[in-house]
């Protein structure tokens, strides 16, 4: 598998001289597999509009295109490049877009085409060219054919939200963002009236498990690419429960589960080229990491597994 991020940012796209070296495109991760002309994209971010534009130069307009993308979930930084994917507006391109399953009653197709409407694009979804199939996706194991295989997990979003475990070959490829560690749901602090041991207990025992049962998930992965938006002094400070993970999480968790190489993923839009270098200097060290491989994902950037 050969694993290129075309877009590595959070929340919004960041443009700029500051963010010029690591990327201002949101979430957009394409998938290779050489050998049987297969690709799989995950998530629809700004940076997938350059990837569209690198498949037209690549394979030209005339040329068919099929291939699927795997939504974590449908956060605007996740979908807005959807609209400006150029092979959208062709009529050979075959899409299937996959993505979880919510509690709202609006359809994928639905969500994800309310933003090629009128009142936000000048183009409507029915306008489009491409055959696009929507298929919704809960936790479970898939066969993908071609001997790729897919897991999928729930993650601990505001939003439901899945991770995904690519394998094919003997070599895996996981993702877990956006996400945050589960927390103890109940009352801990024992001066509080509404504190109970045996419910602060249970609570305990119970973000421990789904703790567990997602590093599990991304055991022995080859490439993990995890959450990684905050310090771990940010998270502590005000950020708890945003769905996203302090950096220090993320490293030891891709360490506890045997993980060969953790890209640390979906950059806070605050966060410049100078602090993604620094942090790279405080965290990334291998005396640090161990056997795993750290580093922060940059737009780019080409992984094979
Ligand atoms: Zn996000
Ligand atoms: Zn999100």
């Amino acid at each position: 598998m050969i694993v290129k991020f075309w877009g590595v940012r959070g929340s919004i796209p960041t443009p700029g001289v500051d963010t010029a070296k690591y990327g201002g495109n949101t979430v957009c991760i394409e998938i290779k597999f050489a050998e049987i002309q297969r690709r799989i994209i995950i998530d629809a971010g700004s940076g997938l509009r350059l990837l569209g534009n690198h498949l037209m130069v690549k394979h030209g307009a005339q040329r068919a295109l099929k291939t699927d993308i795997f939504l974590t979930h449908t956060h605007l930084d996740h979908i807005i490049g959807f609209p400006f994917f150029a092979p959208i507006f062709l009529p050979d391109t075959r899409l299937k877009i996959y993505g979880p399953v919510t509690c709202e009653t609006e359809s994928l197709e639905t969500v994800m085409g309310g933003q090629l409407s009128y009142r936000y694009f000048p183009i409507r979804q029915q306008e489009l060219a491409a055959q696009i199939d929507y298929l919704n996706l809960t936790e479970g194991c898939f066969d993908l054919g071609d001997d790729i295989r897919l897991t999928t997990k729930y993650l601990n979003h505001p939003l439901l939200c899945l991770g995904f475990r690519f394998e094919y070959n003997g070599k895996i490829c996981c993702t877990a963002y956006d996400t945050e560690p589960f927390q103890n749901l109940f009352v801990t602090d024992t001066q509080d009236p509404a504190f109970d041991a045996i419910m602060a207990h249970q609570g305990a025992v119970a973000a421990k498990e789904e703790n567990d049962r997602l590093e599990a998930f991304f055991a022995g992965a080859d490439l993990l690419i995890h959450d990684a938006q905050y310090t771990q002094q940010e998270y502590e400070s005000s950020r708890r429960g945003w769905g996203h993970s302090p950096v220090e999480y993320a490293i030891k968790a891709a360490q506890r589960s045997e993980v060969k190489r953790l890209a640390l993923f979906h950059h806070d839009p605050m966060r410049t080229d100078t602090q993604l270098d620094e942090l790279t200097k405080l965290r990334c060290h291998r005396h640090q990491t161990g056997d795993t491989d750290v580093f922060f994902a940059r737009e780019g950037m080409q992984v094979e597994i």
